[in-house]
């Protein structure tokens, strides 16, 4: 039991860690938390370039569900998603944990095919589904604008009630305290600049505070995993995008329910605290400035402003951008690399915090057994030269 109004401690780095995790966001936290709790692993250090959550952390819009189409994604999602369930009781924190409901709505024929396909196989995969028709999604959700007239109407929506939104920055918090009480080293302000090789084997990493040796090294770097792994002389197929999101002032509850449309690119919830909190696609260009086009936003609002009439007054307060790692097939990367010693969790581009616990879980697990965890199998690597590839690209054009 850690003590409430204590955080965690700001060590100088040691000269030697058995694992060696690079980036301070929730991956890298739930990694290290995982490696201590799950495998009794504590000489363990996350390196953070900047302050812990930092990065997409703190920046996503916190929208948690498993109600992925293919059989491994359902599989990796539903796990982290029975994770959350308990995480708040687990980190002694509240995490803001809401299992509100999250409707992804169907605009055309193709989307109501794609969306009754996937109730069907998150059914046969034991992960809660339902379709509902226009009239039932007006009841669920009774601000929403179902007309036919609309550019986008809504022709029916998926709904996963156990689906819903946490408190990023509470979880990025819980997780930390709770590492940090373990005996995990969180190295704030501490970039991984390079690696040392000895052979085929990384030995150490070079930071800009010294070089740390280490036993393994965790990549957990989100938008920068590519440019890192480079220094490695590996290239993986990441490509770098600004994601935006955006809040509104504080608003009396009106929305109690996350709204997702994968084809106009609009997901929207309303915070505890009362903004509403909404998310774009992707800006196309690759870049690694945390801000994006103000187009982007434009598009996006104009898209929700038609699903929601309701909103037309409301004032926008700030809008920001993260980095999001893609891969090809917009799913995750998880595993051994090609470099002894070097494992890599990432591409998981716009969808990433509903895996926090999960991809911590088996990310810890495949570093502590030094092979891949079941659910991080088909994860693996190679799936680009095999050609075994998870296509949630096609089946969730946004996958937030
Ligand atoms: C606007 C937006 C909305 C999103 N909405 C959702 C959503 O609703 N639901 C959902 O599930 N997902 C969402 N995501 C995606 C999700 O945020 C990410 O997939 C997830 O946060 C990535 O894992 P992370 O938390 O570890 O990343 P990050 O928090 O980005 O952690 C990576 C860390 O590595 C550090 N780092 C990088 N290079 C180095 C280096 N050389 N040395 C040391 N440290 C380094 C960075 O500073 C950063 O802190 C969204 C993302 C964005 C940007």
């Amino acid at each position: 039991m850690t003590h409430p109004d204590f955080l965690w401690r700001n060590p100088e780095p040691r000269p030697a860690y058995d694992v060696v995790i690079v980036g301070g966001g929730g991956h890298g936290l739930a990694t290290a938390y995982y490696l201590a709790k799950n495998h009794g692993l504590t000489n363990v250090a996350v390196l953070e370039r900047g302050w812990l959550a930092g990065g997409n952390m703190a920046r996503n819009t916190t929208i948690i569900r498993s109600n992925y189409l293919w059989d491994e994604s359902a599989a990796i999602y539903e796990h982290s998603l029975k994770l959350w369930e308990g995480l708040s009781d687990e980190l002694d924190y509240d995490l803001q944990f809401s299992q509100r409901g999250v409707l992804n709505l169907a605009h055309n024929l193709s989307d109501v095919r794609e969306g009754r396909r996937r109730v069907n196989a998150n059914r046969l995969n034991g992960v809660d589904a339902e379709w509902l028709d226009a009239d039932e999604v007006k009841k669920f959700c009774p601000i929403i604008n179902v007309s036919d007239r609309a550019r986008y109407p809504v022709m029916g929506a998926t709904l996963q009630r156990r689906g819903g939104i946490a408190k990023h920055d509470h979880v990025a918090w819980a997780l930390a305290r709770q590492a940090d009480a373990c005996g995990v080293d969180l190295i704030q302000g501490c970039e991984v600049t390079g690696f040392e090789l000895t052979g085929n084997r990384v030995t150490a990493v070079e930071t800009s505070r010294g070089r740390i040796a280490a036993g393994k090294v965790a990549l957990a770097a989100a938008g920068h995993t590519s440019v890192l792994a480079e220094r490695a002389g590996i290239r993986l197929p990441l490509q770098s995008h600004p994601l935006q999101a955006l809040v509104s002032e504080l608003l009396e509850p009106v929305l109690d329910c996350v709204v997702m449309s994968n084809a106009v690119h609009v997901y929207v919830s309303q915070a505890h605290k009362g903004e509403l909190v909404m998310g774009a696609g992707i800006d196309a260009y690759n870049s690694y400035g945390q801000r994006g086009g103000v187009h982007v936003i434009e598009a996006q609002m104009a898209a929700a402003l038609e699903l929601f009439p309701v909103f037309s007054r409301v004032r926008v307060l700030r809008t920001w951008a993260g980095i999001v790692d893609v891969s090809p097939d917009a799913s995750p990367i998880i595993g051994p690399t090609p470099v002894d010693g070097l494992y890599v969790n990432a591409g998981w581009g716009t969808g990433g915090f509903k895996a926090t616990p999960g991809a911590g879980w088996v990310y810890a697990d495949t570093l502590a057994h030094d092979r891949p965890h079941p659910l991080a199998q088909p994860y693996a690597l190679d799936r680009f030269t095999t050609g075994a590839l998870i296509d949630e690209h096609g089946a969730a054009a946004v996958a937030h």
